[in-house]
């Protein structure tokens, strides 16, 4: 059996992440994590952690030599492609064992009335008329709900998004984990009709698709885009085994 790796490097921005550093700092593997620095107030995981991009994948490379990295694991979220594609050069670069670490996206169930999108321009366009939509794809790209002014948006997200915004929105900053009776609450308050999400996958914020299921609403759900071909799992425990065996 191979040593255990010197320092692995978490990609992180997701709660997988999180729990991942918690689980190697906890098993005596020195880990850092690193996020981008797009939230204000992150929740911060145990271990080392940097904060801010590498400047591309040279920048991540150089960063992996100096710091004595054998290991990174991408568990960044599954809409984020730039920091991915920078994680397969830079490791292929510095001769680096690269894992991506993926929560399954979510799926369908009985009484759920999903419509598929290919991304967010398509979901915007997707949206019926004059309807009052929860948008939770995140800060990040709503300039793509901007034109459309005849519906209503509740725009929910951790932190203050950038304009553009639709003309008639109302903006509500928050994080989860939300819960199926808070959930229902907001619909209801708010008279929504329609939901768009991202597939993100993962417990933390699936409430918001079992209270649509539950109000017999319509979800307009944001495909996830194309991946690198990495070794994958699912699960925290699996990228804990695979840090285990790579040094
Ligand atoms: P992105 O488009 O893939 O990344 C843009 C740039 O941000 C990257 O090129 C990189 O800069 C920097 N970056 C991203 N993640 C980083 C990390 N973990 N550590 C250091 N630098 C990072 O990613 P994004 O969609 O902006 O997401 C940014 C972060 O938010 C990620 O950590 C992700 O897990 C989290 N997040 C994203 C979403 C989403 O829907 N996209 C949702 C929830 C959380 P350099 O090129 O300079 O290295």
């Amino acid at each position: 059996m191979r040593a255990a790796a010197r320092t692995v490097l978490v990609l992180g921005g997701t709660a997988e992440a999180r729990e991942l550093a918690g689980e190697l700092h906890a098993a005596g593997i020195a880990v850092t994590s690193s996020l981008a620095g797009r939230v204000a107030r992150p929740r911060l995981p145990a271990g080392e952690v940097r904060i801010g991009g590498f400047g591309g994948p040279e920048g991540l490379a150089a960063w992996l030599a100096e710091h004595g990295v054998d290991a990174v694991v991408d568990a960044t979220h599954p809409f984020a492609q730039r920091i991915s594609a920078s994680a397969v050069a830079a490791c292929e670069a510095a001769g680096v064992a690269l894992l991506r670490l993926e929560r399954p996206g979510w799926t369908q169930r009985a009484g759920d009335r999903w419509l598929w999108a290919d991304d967010l321009d398509e979901a915007a366009r997707a949206i019926p008329a004059d309807r009052r939509v929860l948008l939770t794809t995140g800060r990040q790209g709503l300039a793509a709900f901007a034109h459309r002014d005849d519906a209503w948006f509740l725009v929910r997200c951790v932190d203050e998004p950038q304009p553009p915004l639709p003309a008639k929105h109302e903006l509500l900053l928050d994080r989860g984990p939300y819960t199926l009776a808070g959930e229902l609450a907001l619909v209801d308050e708010h008279r929504i009709d329609l939901v768009v999400t991202k597939n993100s996958g993962g417990i933390h914020t699936q409430a918001k698709l079992d209270a649509a299921r539950e109000r017999g609403l319509p979800v307009i759900v944001v495909r996830r885009p194309p991946r690198p071909a990495v070794e994958t799992v699912t699960t925290v425990d699996g990228a804990l085994r695979w840090a285990r065996r790579h040094g």
